[in-house]
């Protein structure tokens, strides 16, 4: 109920307008976003790696409505990505950058977002580092795994994410694990309809498993990225049994959640990777966080109560 409430209200965009601009609403978000600027990243960027933790750098934004926004987009990311090559932090992997397609002008057309984005991959590849593309609504898969296989076949250097609620992601698991793409495996954050994907959170859970014991046995560099406990036990528990040492895959997690488990991965000598987000667009992302989990609707009014 709360799911779907959130994620329908993370598609308004009088009241994304609204919030967005309000200073109230500002200090609210910081649990689970960085900052408005690149630097605030920057600054998170250095403190995880100094923990031993690398990040994937967000700078928020989805769904632009002209070239001229998708532009703009670029020249952020073409920023970030230099800010992340001069880090020279002592995280065990490079930081990365995640994009959303529909933030380099997809609405508008696969040629205009592809000219948007082929330089960041030629910017990162010089960098000795990667793009990761995050996966939107299952109206853009098709097309965003396309475009992921291009930028895979001119660059290399790039990660796909999948979603363990698709009912097609198990076909997209074995063709990019034939191509050597790299993937980041997800439950997925969206409202889809059962003619898609499972409705059953049951259901999610037991493909995310068995996708991810496919990836963890097949996949380059695959990524797990969940807070999920039942997951994250079962995932160091296939690892050992099968010998796989922890420069093989990966964990990721958002900035904000689970840090106990965070810091337990750190400790136990695993590869952990944070998905930081900046910027003022927060909003989409910020409902659907709260999407989620409910228990951080409680949080956020014990919060606006306190001020
Ligand atoms: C690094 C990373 C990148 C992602 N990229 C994408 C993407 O590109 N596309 C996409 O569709 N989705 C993406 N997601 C979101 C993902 O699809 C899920 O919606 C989200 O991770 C919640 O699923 P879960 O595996 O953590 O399990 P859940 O079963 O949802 O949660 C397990 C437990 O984790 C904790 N938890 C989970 N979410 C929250 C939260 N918001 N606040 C507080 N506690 C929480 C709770 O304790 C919960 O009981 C990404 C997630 C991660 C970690």
């Amino acid at each position: 109920m709360l799911r779907h409430l959130f994620l329908s209200l993370s598609r308004q965009p009088h009241l994304r307008r609204f919030l967005e601009s309000s200073p109230a609403a500002r200090p609210l978000t910081t649990r689970f976003i960085a900052g408005r600027t690149l630097a605030d990243g920057i600054a998170v960027s250095r403190q995880l790696a100094a923990r031993g933790i690398s990040t994937a750098l967000d700078h928020l934004g989805e769904n632009v409505t002209t070239e001229a926004a998708a532009i703009a987009a670029r020249a952020e990311i073409l920023a970030a990505l230099d800010a992340t090559g001069a880090t020279a932090t002592p995280a065990p992997s490079p930081s990365t950058v995640a994009i959303k397609l529909t933030q380099f002008g997809l609405d508008l057309g696969d040629d205009l977002c592809l000219r948007q984005v082929d330089p960041l991959f030629a910017r990162a590849r010089a960098l000795g580092t990667r793009v990761e593309i995050d996966m939107e609504s299952s109206a853009y898969t098709a097309r965003t795994l396309a475009i992921v296989k291009q930028m895979h076949a001119a660059h290399g250097c790039v990660r796909a994410v999948l979603q363990a609620y698709l009912y097609r992601t198990e076909n997209d698991v074995a063709e990019l694990n034939r191509l050597g793409v790299p993937v980041r495996l997800c439950k997925g954050a969206y409202q889809e309809p059962p003619d898609v994907a499972f409705p059953r959170k049951a259901d999610v859970n037991a493909n995310f498993v068995k996708l991810m014991e496919t990836l963890l046995g097949e996949g380059t560099d695959p990524a797990i990225a969940s807070h999920d406990e039942r997951i994250l036990l079962r995932a160091l528990a296939y690892a050992r049994q099968r010998g796989l040492p922890p420069e093989r895959y990966e964990f990721q997690m958002l900035y904000g959640i689970r840090r106990q488990w965070q810091q337990r991965l750190v400790d136990e000598g695993q590869r952990l990777r944070l998905y930081v987000p900046y910027g003022e667009a927060w909003y989409p992302y910020f409902m659907r966080r709260l999407a989620e989990r409910p228990a951080n609707v409680l949080f956020l009014a014990t919060n606006l109560l306190r001020r």
